[in-house]
């Protein structure tokens, strides 16, 4: 029998940035993929946002999440020679004189000082509706995911630790000291499966709110935004005319396909956005990871110690997962203890 030191389940984010920082750590590993089937990192734009929503409201930890997470990609880039951060600020449309008066306030908190623009610029980019302003979110990154995964996937396949497969759950064998799996043995398995852990026996325990999420890739020549903007809807430029411009966010859904509804929503939200002529080259959807608390989900099950979760990346992935995965890295490798506002204990008391 082959022996490695973790299996792990999923090679969206959660699992490629697990897989490699066990690899920089000297671990060996098995990495199973159904080949990115259902994957949200293959469909995100993969923003790292310091500051969100209509309140902008500062994110959770972001503060010790950015650097870790500018640290981590660019480490990674150069590792397998590509380029996926890309480290732009976001411009926002500002409206309403009450979002103004917002943005002023808040943009004259300490706290907020290296994140939001003091100032703002007047007006709008050509191509787009007239807005009273743009306020401008500093220290913003965008990470293109499936850019990512794929290079991560192709550097697992040379090197042959990467099974293009979907992973049987009821052919894994769990012992006190180690798991099997066919010919091949590990002492834990780390389940990273994104939205699909609601089919793993182990852990569909945990309380998943998942969101699904569609968009669509657009062509739209003479627009002037450079990286990335948002109004109704964030536009994304991938590169020439291109945009990725979403998201819709719907908690009820029957699978995670593309749908007429939400294209005709994203449609209207484009409209009221957009002056100028667009072409639709693609609608993509996915399910975003989303736990009931907005946390990830880290940790061992219950029962069986060698049995491993690295979930719950939901809609903030490209920020959260770099500084969670070198979190289960130290407890996997070193046994240090998970802080508790992730540990996936706190749905077992
Ligand atoms: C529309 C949309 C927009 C988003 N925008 C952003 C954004 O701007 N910024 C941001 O930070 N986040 C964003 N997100 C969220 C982000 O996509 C997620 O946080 C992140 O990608 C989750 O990664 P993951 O690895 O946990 O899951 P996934 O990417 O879903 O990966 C799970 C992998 O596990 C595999 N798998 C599952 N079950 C099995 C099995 N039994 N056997 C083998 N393989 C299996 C799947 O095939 C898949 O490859 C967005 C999500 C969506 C849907």
């Amino acid at each position: 029998m082959n022996k490695v030191d973790f299996f792990i389940v999923g090679q969206g984010l959660a699992g490629s940035l697990l897989a490699a920082e066990l690899l920089a750590a000297g671990k060996t590993i098995r990495v199973f993929d159904a080949n990115h089937q259902g994957a949200a990192s293959a469909v995100a734009a993969g923003i790292v946002n310091p500051i969100t929503g209509r309140r902008l409201v500062k994110s959770w930890m972001i503060d010790a999440l950015i650097p870790k997470a500018i640290e981590t990609y660019q480490r990674q880039e150069k590792l397998l020679q590509k380029n996926f951060l890309y480290q732009t600020p976001i411009q926002r449309a500002i409206n309403e004189v009450s979002e103004e008066n917002l943005w002023i306030t808040r943009s004259g908190y300490e706290d907020n000082i290296a994140y939001l623009s003091r100032d703002l610029i007047p007006g709008s980019p050509v191509g787009m509706q007239p807005a009273l302003a743009r306020g401008i979110i500093k220290q913003a990154c965008r990470v293109d995911l499936p850019a990512y995964i794929h290079a991560w996937k192709n550097y697992f396949l040379d090197r042959q630790l990467l099974e293009q497969t979907n992973f049987d759950y009821a052919s894994l064998i769990v012992e006190s000291d180690q798991v099997k799996y066919n010919d091949w043995s590990a002492d834990k398995i780390i389940f990273c499966e994104g939205h699909q852990v609601v089919n793993n026996p182990w852990f569909n325990f945990v309380p998943m709110v998942l969101a699904k999420g569609e968009v669509v890739i657009l062509d739209i020549p003479n627009l002037s935004v450079e990286e990335i903007y948002k109004s109704n809807l964030t536009f994304v430029r991938l590169g020439g005319d291109r945009f990725w411009v979403g998201a819709t966010y719907d908690w009820k859904f029957e699978n995670g396909n593309p749908t007429e509804v939400g294209k005709a929503e994203l449609i209207e939200k484009i409209e009221a956005d957009l002056t100028i002529p667009y072409t639709i080259i693609d609608h993509q959807a996915a399910i975003r990871p989303t736990i009931k608390d907005r946390r990830p989900a880290l940790g061992s099950h219950p029962k069986f110690s060698n049995l491993i979760l690295f979930n719950g990346l939901g809609t903030k992935g490209a920020s959260l997962g770099p500084y969670w995965s070198s979190a289960m890295v130290r407890f996997l490798i070193y046994g240090d203890a998970i802080d508790a506002s992730v540990n996936l204990d706190r749905f077992n008391r």
